[in-house]
């Protein structure tokens, strides 16, 4: 197999609403949720999917959310070095959206692919106004990177396939991984907050289409069984306190 290991990379955490989480909830408790990447090592390439936030955000985080946590360690570069990694070395970058807490670390990346769906790029520039909040232009607009826009699924290397997902936004995508050892694991993006929204089907409050979110919850899981995979959800704090940490990986 060519697909090595998967390593988790933690990013801090930050504060949510439930109404934002879930949709159609009201309640407005907030409650702190992990914000991560993972990278995968794989015999012909090295990706890493999503990047967390830009560091430049984190003090404002800090200021205004009770709930934000992030120590040096959090920082990408530092998650990436822990596992023997440096930026010039990521081949591709997948990222799952351009919301600002998975495309915040995009800059590192200068020599990599960036591989994001073309209705994602585009969206990200002239966003509606209800969703203008969640992107923030200056982690996307980086002239020069090695933007690599798709449309739909693609297998990247044998063993890694973006699957499209999208619903939370116009271009969302996630990461099929299949391991020799752990078997496929599907890294869900925001398609799939919590374990929750896959096992009830719950669609994230945040959200552009709650249809085609619905769809894209119900398309992992039907992956996930045909390949006999499990689905790693993107902000579940309690699965995420399950997630092997470095220097532990899936392999
Ligand atoms: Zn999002």
């Amino acid at each position: 197999m060519a697909v090595q290991a998967l390593y988790a990379l933690q990013n801090g955490f930050i504060g949510f609403e439930r109404s934002g989480l879930f949709y159609g909830e009201r309640s407005s408790e907030r409650v702190q949720i992990p914000v991560a990447c993972y990278l995968v090592r794989a015999s012909d390439a090295t990706i890493l999917f999503d990047t967390g936030f830009a560091p430049r955000a984190v003090p404002g985080l800090l200021r205004n959310d009770p709930l934000a946590s992030f120590t040096d360690a959090d920082l990408l570069v530092h998650r990436l070095d822990s596992v023997g990694i440096e930026p010039g070395t990521v081949d591709m970058v997948v990222i799952s959206h351009l919301h600002f807490d998975h495309a915040g670390g995009a800059s590192l990346f200068p020599k990599s692919e960036l591989v994001v769906q073309q209705d994602e790029y585009a969206y990200a520039h002239y966003p509606a106004s209800f969703f203008a909040s969640f992107y923030y232009r200056k982690n996307f607009d980086l002239p020069g990177y090695r933007w690599r826009l798709i449309e739909g699924d693609l297998e990247l290397v044998p063993g890694v396939t973006v699957l499209r997902s999208d619903g939370h936004t116009p271009g969302h995508q996630s990461l099929l991984v299949e391991l020799p050892e752990s078997g496929p694991i599907i890294l869900a993006g925001d398609c799939c907050y919590w374990q929750e929204h896959i096992e009830l089907e719950r669609v994230p409050g945040v959200v552009w289409d709650p249809t085609r979110a619905l769809h894209a919850i119900k398309r992992l899981k039907t992956v996930a069984r045909l390949v006999n995979g499990r689905i790693f959800p993107s902000h579940d704090p309690a699965f995420w306190q399950t997630v092997k940490q470095p220097p532990d990986c899936y392999r």
